[in-house]
């Protein structure tokens, strides 16, 4: 399986190199050159295999240059109780008949990111080997919060591999700072920069872009790369759970083989959900896709209208994680839905970073409205959805997740579809403790993070996750704030040190 760039046809290179690099050198994503088909017959055989068995297979088809023993390697240490808590990696739980919850957080930062970040690291020291690159890998992140967790807890120790996270100093949850400030391991760095989360990621940018500075890392031996969601080697173990969901439910006896699903995602990035889409173009029996927003709601009114419109005002809400106003992984449905027409794709981001909008063809917005059901709810209807699944079904759900059930439950009311339903859960509500404990009670304003999760536990019964439950009694190791222009300063300490 070769990847190919959306923005040209000059590049044609293997799953390592997609995945060591991070992005192509064009400045678009790399994409498979098709993606392979799965049978109804391979479903009803998937429906026996633990989680990375399977995750073995479907990737197996996407990076063809890594032997067996690699992928088993990389996908039996990924997925392990140890780290998920569970065997099950990614359980489903039964909300009703038509409802199922496929809780993507019990991995070791609370959030779905996990998913692909505890498997990224393993796919890249390998891609390092096979690509004869001689120097090690430093891996540069800004983040609003989830991403630097968990690209810190995946890539913590591994050998070839130092990683630096510079988060906002004010832009993060108290709990996601403590978590970033506490992080263990020999070959990490954690930096806050005064400002806000664009000039965290302005900053690494312009690392990424200063051919100076790619020289001095060289010369002391290393060789940039990304962990953001871009990189095909995050999308590709998205694929996987999809799957899962789908097999886990032929397993219990609540659907038959071939029976379509709807799957609902709380999108940000477009990655999640389009790794959904991507399993239902591979075989995957699939109704609709719901893209479920929150008042960020650009990509609702694309699916809607066909127009990506970026000029508007950026809203704070309850749902941090899906506060984006330019979807990255959106470039590659394009690629998609046009036919592979790159030329086309070029004009449209450069319309985007142009004018911050560009309008599809008439076909490709049918495409896009045949697969995608869209739809959005602001933080008060967050907080109802919240409150109306924990007293009607005991169950309680972060804010992410909210936004998906909302949007879902608009999208009965207008199509009355009894289809069986996968919302995908993105986060443990334990990591947006405030918003959560306050949607089902009164809490006052004063309360700490630590009162807040046993408030919480007391309340909803939901067992404290190990990793947030030790964060008390954790050392702080990282202090250091640097000013926005001078990231590369500290990139450079930490490359020396
Ligand atoms: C990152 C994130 C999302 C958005 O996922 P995308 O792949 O960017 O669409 C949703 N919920 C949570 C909790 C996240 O951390």
């Amino acid at each position: 399986m070769k990847y190919f760039s959306t923005r040209s046809n000059n590049y044609n290179v293997e799953s390592s190199e997609a995945i060591k690099t991070g992005i192509a050198p064009d400045g678009g994503l790399f994409v498979p050159e098709n993606l392979p088909k799965v049978s109804l017959e391979d479903l009803k055989e998937f429906s026996h295999l633990s989680y990375p068995e399977l995750a073995k297979k479907i990737l197996g088809l996407y990076l063809t240059d890594y032997t067996d023993e690699e992928l088993s390697d990389c996908t039996f240490s990924a997925y392990t109780k140890e780290k998920f808590e569970t065997d099950e990696i990614a359980p489903l739980y039964k909300l009703n008949d038509n409802t199922h919850i496929l809780e993507l957080w019990h991995g070791p930062t609370c959030a779905f990111k996990d998913m692909a970040l505890q498997i990224l690291p393993h796919f890249l020291v390998k891609a390092i080997k096979k690509t004869g690159e001689d120097r090690d890998v430093i891996i540069l992140v800004a983040t609003s919060g989830d991403t630097g967790k968990a690209a810190l807890e995946g890539f913590k120790d591994v050998k070839n591999t130092k990683i630096q996270v510079f988060y906002p100093e004010k832009g993060v949850s108290k709990i996601q700072k403590l978590q970033m400030a506490t992080q263990d391991g020999s070959n990490v760095s954690v930096i806050s920069v005064v400002g806000n989360f664009d000039d965290a990621q302005t900053g690494v940018k312009m690392i990424f872009g200063n051919q100076e500075y790619i020289k001095e890392a060289s010369d002391l031996g290393y060789v940039f790369s990304s962990a953001n969601s871009i990189n095909w080697g995050r999308l590709a173990p998205q694929i996987v759970y999809y799957f899962y969901s789908y097999t886990t439910l032929l397993k219990n006896n609540e659907i038959n083989a071939g029976e379509k699903i709807n799957i609902v995602v709380p999108t940000g990035n477009f990655g999640n959900i389009l790794a959904a889409f991507y399993a239902k173009e591979m075989g995957l029996p699939v109704n609709k896709l719901i893209c479920a927003s929150n008042k960020n709601n650009v990509l609702t009114d694309f699916i809607q209208t066909g127009t990506y419109d970026r000029n508007r005002k950026f809203e704070t809400t309850i749902s941090p994680s899906m506060d984006i106003l330019i979807s990255s992984n959106l470039e590659r449905l394009l690629y998609f839905m046009s036919n592979k027409d790159y030329e086309l794709v070029k004009e449209y981001m450069t319309l985007l970073s142009k004018d911050g909008k560009y309008t599809v063809t008439d076909e490709i917005k049918q495409k896009i409205s045949d697969a995608f059901y869209a739809g959005f709810c602001d933080d008060n209807q967050t907080k109802d959805t919240i409150k109306e699944v924990f007293d009607k079904f005991d169950y309680t759900m972060d804010t992410h997740t909210a936004v998906a059930k909302n949007v879902y439950d608009k999208y009965l009311k207008c199509t009355n579809d009894t289809t069986k339903t996968v919302i995908a859960s993105t986060a443990n509500p334990y990591k947006f403790n405030q918003s959560v404990l306050s949607a089902i009670t009164d809490v006052a304003s004063d309360v700490d993070e630590f009162e807040l999760i046993d408030l919480l536990k007391e309340k909803s019964g939901l067992e404290i996750p190990q990793s947030l439950a030790g964060l008390k009694s954790k050392f702080i190791r990282f202090n250091t704030v640097c000013e926005k222009d001078n990231l590369w300063g500290e990139t450079k300490k930490f490359l020396t040190k």
